[in-house]
């Protein structure tokens, strides 16, 4: 295929696009192709000669779809909604058409500048104080893997990189059982050990102690350990529970570690003032993730961190060796020294046309209606017969459990209740373990539901349950 056919195709997947969009809602939610399936149905080997656009685009329309979980259903509660808006589309196809690698300045000053620009539109936009410094990165994975090398190089006055780990103690690194997978990965890679990333209990809604925080830090620097860091979240993945930021921060502050705040979800919401007392305190935070390919609707992938203090995380970082050195180096910002990646792609566009092409008040607009629509749906769920409410709407997301009054197992129940949820199709829910049970999450967060899509769930929960 030449650039002289770009037009064409391009049209032709437009049309595609136009036609899923159109028909999404009829589809199941959740894929049904058996594992392999698709796997089967593609060559073991590559082509050795060219094929035709034709048949390589009918192939896609033929294997492709059967495979695909509708995450742009506007029935998908399942997870976290990751949003693809319109408007962030049409910048992810622009970006690809340039395919700029934006891993230094000089490499595409655009990319620099408007990411510079757009994650200082998004730090007013969430409230937060201008001295912060943003960049965008691929995920909070990579984020909080950022975060936590920077915990552990601060605390070894930045030795850890030159000498390694071998003689060193035990690094430490405190959070609550709420707190992310990817946390756990990041203390992984960072060669802390599973060991030391510390659980402080929690109180009863779910908040790390400060108390036992601060207890836990004095006991291991008795022990002779080294405390690095303290991860909290706002608005966790399992039921979307938020630490008291104030008091820990606080410790961290007075302790002299390091601070994350994950927000990867419910950072969106902060667009709304109403909500911002949920993370109260945040300006004492070190670094703080987000993730706009969540909730406000930038196509994933984009993950915006904030730093207090970029210095401490690029002398983490930071790598220069001859072929990437440049003349200007020290009067711009290179974002490859802020992160794991070296090459980036252009993530600030779909920012820049997401914000202006909802503004602010059209991006709040969707969230407070989600908030509300969930509670709606909350109170609804809670009239049907034999569920059980297993934790309250935090922003957008609660569960439930199914309490069959045959006494039967909850658990088992609940778990077979989802499956035929998911097997019917008009919804996709997901589950977590809460409090040792079996429970369904519900998160509203889709761009384009409705208030009729979301107390549907009620309906079909309804529905379900009077079948088995
Ligand atoms: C989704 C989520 C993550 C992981 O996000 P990725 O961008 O996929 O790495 C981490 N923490 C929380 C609280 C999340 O909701």
């Amino acid at each position: 295929m030449q650039y002289a056919d770009y037009r064409r195709w391009s049209e032709r997947a437009t049309d595609w696009i136009e036609q899923y969009h159109a028909s999404i809602s009829e589809q199941p939610v959740r894929s049904t192709v058996k594992p392999g399936e698709i796997l089967d149905r593609i060559p073991a080997s590559p082509p050795e000669h060219a094929e035709s656009m034709e048949s390589i685009f009918a192939d896609f329309e033929d294997i492709i779809p059967d495979g695909l979980t509708h995450w742009q259903h506007p029935r998908f509660f399942a997870y976290f909604s990751a949003n693809a808006a319109p408007a962030s589309m049409v910048a992810e196809q622009l970006s690809s058409a340039i395919g700029a690698q934006g891993m230094l300045w000089q490499t595409s000053p655009a990319v620099t500048e408007l990411e510079i620009a757009m994650t200082g539109w998004l730090r007013e936009a969430l409230g937060l104080p201008p001295t912060l410094a943003g960049v965008i990165q691929d995920s909070a994975s990579s984020s909080t893997l950022a975060a936590v090398l920077t915990m552990r190089e601060r605390a070894l006055a930045f030795e850890g990189n030159r000498t390694g780990l071998s003689d060193k103690g035990r690094i430490r690194i405190y959070a609550t059982d709420q707190a992310h997978s990817s946390l756990d990965k990041a203390i992984r890679i960072a060669g802390i050990g599973q060991d030391n990333l510390v659980r402080i209990p929690t109180n009863e809604d779910l908040a790390m102690s400060s108390t036992s925080l601060a207890e836990q830090i004095a006991r291991d620097r008795r022990e002779g350990h080294i405390p690095a860091g303290i991860t909290t979240v706002i608005g966790g993945t399992s039921v979307g529970a938020s630490d008291i930021l104030r008091p820990v921060l606080e410790i961290c502050r007075d302790q002299g570690l390091y601070s994350h705040v994950d927000a990867a979800w419910a950072g969106s919401a902060m667009i709304c003032p109403e909500f911002r007392h949920i993370w109260d305190g945040i300006e004492l935070a070190d670094s703080i993730v987000f993730n706009p390919h969540k909730w406000l609707g930038a196509q994933f992938d984009c993950s915006v961190q904030f730093l207090a203090g970029p210095a401490d995380q690029v002398r983490t970082l930071g790598v220069r060796p001859g072929y990437l050195k440049t003349l200007e180096h020290s009067k711009v910002t290179d974002f490859s020294d802020w992160g794991i990646q070296l090459g980036r792609r252009f993530r600030a566009l779909k920012l820049w046309f997401l914000l202006r092409a909802y503004g602010l008040e059209g991006l709040r607009r969707r969230i407070r209606n989600h908030v509300a629509w969930s509670n709606e749906l909350r109170d609804r769920l809670a009239q049907v017969p034999e569920i059980e409410i297993t934790s309250p709407c935090r922003l957008s997301l609660f569960t439930f459990r199914y309490v069959p009054s045959d006494a039967s197992d909850p658990n088992e129940a609940t778990e077979r209740l989802l499956q035929t949820i998911n097997a019917d199709g008009r919804l996709y829910l997901t589950q977590t373990m809460h409090d040792g049970r079996f429970v369904i999450r519900v998160q509203v967060g889709q761009f384009e539901t409705t208030r009729d899509d979301v107390l549907m769930v009620a309906d079909i929960v309804r529905e379900l349950v009077s079948v088995r």
